[in-house]
This record gives C-alpha cells, sequence and structure tokens, in this order.
C-alpha cells in the first residue's frame, strides 16, 4: 500500500513552518480523537495518521530524511543502518527496466478534491547507476525522464482552446451511474463519459482530449554523500501529472552502484584484496594500499600468512545516516613468485635446504596429522 503524503495528511504546505504544522496537527487530532469519535474505525485511522505525520514532521531531522528520501527515510521497518530498500510492492530491479510505474498507475490514490473523478498523478522509479566513489562523496547528476506532463495548450481540460468540456447529462458529472436491477441499486462507472464526468466535444488537438501529453523532462538530481544499492531519493511531485487537476505524483531515483575495480562495499566498510611478495610477508615490511581519497602506507608484520585481515580504521565510507566512516579492510593475499631467474631458483633452493621443520609450523602439523591418519 502506498502511504499518503505526510503534507497532504496535515494539509500544509512543503514549507511551512513549525507552528503551521503544529496547528494542523492539534486540529486534526482534536476532530479525529477517538474519544470525541468511539468506535469510529475511519476517524481512528485518521487520527493515527495525523500523528504519524505529525510525529515526523515536527522533527526537524526526521523532516529532512523525509523531504529527501520520502516515507523510506523515516520508515522504522526500513531495516539497521541504511533508510532502507524497497518495501514489498516494488518488486525487484532490472537495469534494462530503467523506467517504470511503481505504485499502479492513476488509480493510486484519489486527490483531496473528494471527486472520484481527481486522480493524483502515478508515482514513477528511475534506476540510475553511479559509481562507488561518486556515492562516497556524493554527487549531482542531471537525468533525463519521460513523463506525462499537464498539456500546455489546453491546461490539463483535455478541450480544444476557446471551448471547455461540458458536464456529462447521464451521470451529471459524478463520474459514476446507479442502476436499479431488481431490489438493488448498484454504482456503476457512467458509460458514456467514463467516469471522468465531462464530456468534451471539441477535443485538444495536441493531447487528443486527454489533458495530459508525454514529454521528456531533465532534472537534477542531488545524491547525497554515502548513498548506497536499492537507496531511493524521492523527487516530490516529479512524477507523472495529476489528472483533472489532481496533484502530481512522486519520482523516486532508486540507487545502483557500479561494481568497482578494487573495492567491494558492504555497508559502510569496503574490502580489499591486497596481495604481498613471498619475501615482505616474511619478513616485514610496507606495502602500498589505495583508499577511496587517494592511498595509504600499510605495516605489514613480519610473518604475515595468506587470509590474514588488515584494517584501516575510517577509510570506508560514512553511510548517509552513519556519525562515522566505516572501514578499509585488506585482505592479504600471500603471493608465490612466478617467472623466476636462474639466480632466483639457486637462492630458493639453498634457501630450502636451510628450511627447518620449525620454519612452517602449519605444514609440519599437516604432516603429524596425516601420519596418524594412515597408522590407525
Ligand atoms: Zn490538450
Ligand atoms: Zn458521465
Amino acid at each position: 500500500m502506498s502511504k499518503r503524503d505526510y503534507y497532504e495528511v496535515l494539509g500544509v504546505a512543503k514549507n511551512a513552518s513549525d507552528d503551521e504544522i503544529k496547528k494542523a496537527y492539534r486540529k486534526l487530532a482534536m476532530k479525529h480523537h477517538p474519544d470525541r469519535n468511539p468506535d469510529d474505525k475511519g476517524a481512528e485511522e485518521k487520527f493515527k495518521e495525523a500523528k504519524e505525520a505529525y510525529e515526523v514532521l515536527s522533527d526537524a531531522d526526521k523532516r529532512a530524511a523525509y523531504d529527501q528520501f520520502g516515507h523510506e527515510g523515516v520508515n522504522p521497518q526500513g531495516g539497521p543502518g541504511g533508510f532502507g530498500g524497497f518495501g514489498g510492492g516494488a518488486g525487484g530491479f532490472d537495469f534494462s527496466d530503467i523506467f517504470e510505474g511503481i505504485f499502479g498507475g492513476a488509480a493510486g490514490g484519489a486527490g483531496r478534491g473528494g471527486r472520484s473523478n481527481v486522480y493524483r498523478g502515478a508515482d514513477l522509479r528511475y534506476n540510475l547507476e553511479i559509481s562507488l566513489e561518486e556515492a562516497a562523496r556524493g554527487t549531482e547528476t542531471k537525468i533525463r525522464i519521460p513523463t506525462l506532463e499537464e498539456c500546455e495548450t489546453c491546461h490539463g481540460t483535455g478541450a480544444k482552446p476557446g471551448t471547455e468540456p461540458s458536464t456529462c447529462p447521464t451521470c451529471q458529472g459524478h463520474g459514476q451511474v446507479r442502476m436499479q436491477q431488481g431490489f438493488f441499486s448498484i454504482q456503476q462507472t457512467c458509460p458514456r463519459c467514463h467516469g471522468s464526468g465531462k464530456i468534451i466535444a471539441d477535443p485538444c488537438g495536441t493531447c487528443h482530449g486527454q489533458g495530459r501529453v508525454k514529454k521528456h523532462k531533465t532534472l537534477s538530481v542531488k545524491i547525497p554523500a554515502g548513498v548506497d544499492e536499492g537507496d531511493r531519493i524521492r523527487l516530490a511531485g516529479e512524477g507523472e501529472a495529476g489528472v483533472n487537476g489532481g496533484p502530481a505524483g512522486d519520482l523516486y531515483v532508486q540507487i545502483h552502484l557500479k561494481a568497482h575495480a578494487l573495492f567491494k562495499r558492504d555497508g559502510d566498510d569496503l574490502h580489499c584484496e591486497m596481495p604481498v611478495s613471498f619475501a615482505t610477508a616474511a619478513l616485514g615490511g610496507e606495502v602500498e594500499i589505495p583508499t577511496l581519497d587517494g592511498h595509504a602506507r600499510l605495516k605489514v608484520a613480519a610473518e604475515t600468512q595468506s587470509g590474514q585481515v588488515l584494517r584501516l580504521k575510517g577509510k570506508g565510507i560514512k553511510g548517509v545516516r552513519s556519525h562515522t566512516a566505516g572501514d578499509l579492510y585488506c585482505h592479504v593475499l600471500v603471493e608465490t613468485p612466478v617467472k623466476l631467474s636462474a639466480k632466483q631458483k639457486e637462492l630458493l633452493r639453498e634457501f630450502e635446504s636451510l628450511n627447518q621443520q620449525s620454519n612452517n609450523p602449519k605444514a609440519q602439523s599437516f604432516m603429524d596429522r596425516v601420519k596418524e591418519f594412515f597408522s590407525q
């Protein structure tokens, strides 16, 4: 189920002051309070909805998160750490499918006009692929999206300029008609105007009477630093235009991260593989490793083994909702040297002849276990 916009719930503008929000909430709370409306489920729902909206909009942090990410930004079910993945409805993502309606088209909810033929425009989703660096630092990008916008020729009425749609005589503009069937009276969508309540005698040539036209628009999107795979940024009112003067839907920009050549991301942490030469691993030394903001030198202790993990504190990513940056984990991979020269081979043979059992405790303990196994 798609939730109503919190500003819409309280009936205030997006830039409403704290005072206006408080006043609007008080008025709704008085009107719908369960004590005043005993056994009225509808009032109880409205009361809860207003309370939830007020709890978010009265808190500066939550309000900012809501303005940027919509309900996901403040949804407690969003999961730990982030502001959450998709709710159930949106389904999996598909990179080829960059654009689709997500909340089921214009039927997504009646507008505030109270008339059944005024609809809020559909919410839309845009899949945006960005690099790990862009996700870590934040970026601003332009996207071009197809959308339905109000027709400029007829200003959304669908009628040829100079003419006006007339009220449907069959349903008197209600969009619905009552049919008598035996004892029952059944309400149906008006067959003449198909629910719009209007008859357009002279349709607008630009939109063919639809009131909306398909267009491309370019939007500038601010990506906050720290976003992760699956995060969504809400652009309020940038979805499809409403029907018959209803409010526009929202546009959700969903973030996808491109694979990185060096790093794998896990929440706020980064992981990378760090090959170390056989000699450096044995003797200890320093290696240079890449970080997202340049490079760092890392001390490798003597007798370092493959699979050991070295942590660089704070060299991960600072998530959108995190107070500190995550860490960078370097996974050591001791590399067996290849393409050896004759001299190198000779030195290694000499090295091997000096090798003692105690130099290779793992190999030794392995051999001991093998012996035990065969003697049973
Ligand atoms: Zn038009
Ligand atoms: Zn009608």
